[in-house]
């Protein structure tokens, strides 16, 4: 709770209030404002109950919001609280287009209307099948007319109508081995395909200033292109969606722990960040931590929203 105005003007005599109001007030410290940062807008899965929001990331390079990876139920309000603005996002980037990835993306692109983006804006996503739309479906399915669930917004889609910017979605037919998929500016994009059950998905490299930062995405681990994507990561964030030992389903799924420990050493990534956590790996954090030491040595860290991690 904070103070109402005039009752910390009567309390001024106690600074304690008041620099509590204000610790209160700023809740987001200003990531990346010197140089390159992650910073997490959803450290989260799908379950609500885990009180954290769904998937989001965003790349911060000297203060511009750039990157935006994955969308999910809770990162906007997140994206707002970290002092980012959608003018300033260079690229947005999906992994895949579960709901706890995606569900935020119409949210963030209708606060961007009240703002002064001109430019396009590139989305970059994996093609889709038979489960899922491929990135320019997605796109479209929202805002394109006549049948988009807001086509009340379909000037973002269709060249020449009215005065909004443009989104540019991409599908991005990745293979199991790491590719160049673009460059923008100063910024190249590598993307490999993953194995996340039948949903086609991406893990993805962002390169910028010579330091690397890769997001596994939602994946079971299998195979060799996540290794590879992550190679002399100087910023490896991966999800940790199920608990060793997880079996069936979950497991066909996601990777455990010593999946993650295993692709990071071999990987040698110099910083390894744990997140989309549910409430299955919620609490077994020790156990965790266990299985991921006894193959990788580096720097580890559990995300929570909001955190900040500078890429040095
Ligand atoms: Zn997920």
């Amino acid at each position: 709770m904070c103070w109402p105005r005039s009752a910390v003007k009567a309390l001024l005599i106690s600074t304690s209030l008041v620099s509590v109001c204000l610790a209160l007030q700023v809740r987001a410290q200003p990531c990346g404002l010197t140089g390159l940062a992650v910073q997490v807008l959803g450290s989260g899965g799908p379950e609500l109950q885990d009180k954290r929001a769904s998937t989001g990331y965003l790349i911060w390079d000297h203060g511009r919001a750039r990157v935006i990876v994955d969308a999910g139920s809770g990162s906007s309000l997140r994206f707002g609280e970290s002092g980012a603005q959608m003018s300033q996002v260079d690229d947005f980037l999906f992994s895949h287009f579960h709901v706890d990835h995606s569900s935020d993306f119409p949210s963030l692109i209708f606060s961007s209307w009240f703002g002064d983006r001109k430019r396009p804006l590139p989305i970059s996503g994996p093609p889709g099948n038979e489960y899922m739309p491929s990135t320019t479906e997605f796109v479209h399915d929202l805002f394109s007319d006549p049948h988009g669930a807001y086509r009340y917004l379909s000037e973002l889609v269709e060249p020449g109508e009215g005065g909004s910017y443009q989104l540019q979605p991409h599908d991005v037919d990745a293979g199991p081995v790491p590719a160049l998929v673009f460059r923008n500016g100063d910024m190249t994009f590598y993307a490999v395909r993953v194995i996340h059950g039948a949903f086609p998905a991406l893990a993805w490299r962002v390169e910028i200033g010579g330091k690397r930062i890769v997001f596994s995405g939602d994946t079971n681990g299998s195979g060799d292109g996540l290794t590879q994507l992550a190679m002399n990561a100087d910023l490896f964030v991966a999800h940790n969606a199920v608990p060793e030992g997880a079996m069936g389903v979950e497991r066909r799924l996601h990777m455990p722990p010593s999946v993650i420990g295993m692709t990071a050493a071999n990987a040698h990534v110099k910083q390894l960040v744990l997140s989309h956590r549910m409430l299955r790996t919620l609490g077994k954090e020790k156990q965790t931590q266990t299985e991921i030491r006894l193959r990788y040595s580096g720097p580890l860290a559990f995300a929570n929203d909001l955190d900040c991690f500078p890429v040095r």
